[in-house]
């Protein structure tokens, strides 16, 4: 089952085209990965998956909706779908624990009990048990970045979002950052769309490749065809 799908998508920011023709069928479970130089519309491309950038025209369905469509209820489609950012995005007043308590108590409504316990497994499985009580300015940018994640796993979302989640780190920092979503990758069947530069990860880990330049797709490869011959 398709989790994304574009069809012939345009997006413009006034006069500038930002993304032309797109077409992009993401399955359900693909881990994906998308690279490009600076400024082609990655970034644009992913945040329209989320509605946090609006299309012109073309067909969006994401999760069965139709973004598009000026009816679809965009919180439906956030709840299903994450989106970790280049700078953490974390709330600065609240405790890592909260911070991933927050969305599934208000959103969800789940259990505060189970809420809790969910929320201590995904610190475990980050790295970061012991920084639970302690705010974001107290990490480095590796652990907020890795609180981020599992404040967006908390939601299990069906497809998460990724945009250049390492690109603000310090170089040393990174390496934890993308073990923590080579293991989500590999022990999930959830859907991930990945900017990065990282081509280790893109390498090892993506189904897929997607390559972006002025806006456009220019190559859409299996990471075996993408990688061949290196
Ligand atoms: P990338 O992620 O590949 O670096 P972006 O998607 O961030 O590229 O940006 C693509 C192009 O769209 C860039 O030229 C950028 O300046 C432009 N752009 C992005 N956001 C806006 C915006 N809100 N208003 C106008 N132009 C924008
Ligand atoms: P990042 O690298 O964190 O994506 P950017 O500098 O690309 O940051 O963009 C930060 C914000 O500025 C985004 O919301 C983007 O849409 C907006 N933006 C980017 N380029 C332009 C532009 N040329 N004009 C107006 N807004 C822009």
């Amino acid at each position: 089952m398709a989790m994304v799908e574009f069809k012939d998508v345009q997006k413009y920011f006034g006069d500038f085209h930002a993304l032309k023709d797109i077409n992009l069928k993401v399955d359900s479970g693909e881990t994906v990965v998308v690279i490009g130089p600076s400024g082609s519309g990655k970034s644009t491309l992913i945040r329209t998956i989320n509605g946090l950038e609006s299309i012109q025209s073309g067909q969006l369905i994401v999760n069965g909706y139709d973004l598009a469509s000026k009816k679809t209820n965009l919180n439906l489609i956030r709840k299903d779908v994450g989106m970790v950012f280049q700078h953490f995005n974390l709330y600065a007043n609240k405790t890592i624990l909260e911070n991933i308590m927050l969305a599934p108590r208000i959103v969800l409504h789940r259990d505060e009990k189970e809420n809790k316990q969910i929320a201590n497994e995904l610190l475990e499985k980050v790295g970061l048990t012991s920084q639970a009580n302690k705010f974001p300015a107290q990490l480095s940018g590796g652990q907020q970045q890795r609180a981020a994640i599992a404040r967006s796993l908390a939601m299990k979302p069906k497809c998460l979002l990724f945009d250049e989640p390492t690109s603000a780190l310090d170089p040393e920092m990174i390496g934890d950052v993308l073990n923590v979503m080579k293991d989500i990758a590999r022990d999930s069947d959830m859907t991930m769309i990945v900017v990065t530069h990282e081509m280790g990860f893109a390498r090892e880990v993506a189904n897929r490749v997607v390559f972006m330049a002025d806006g456009q797709i220019l190559e859409d490869d299996s990471s075996d065809v993408f990688f061949k011959g290196e």
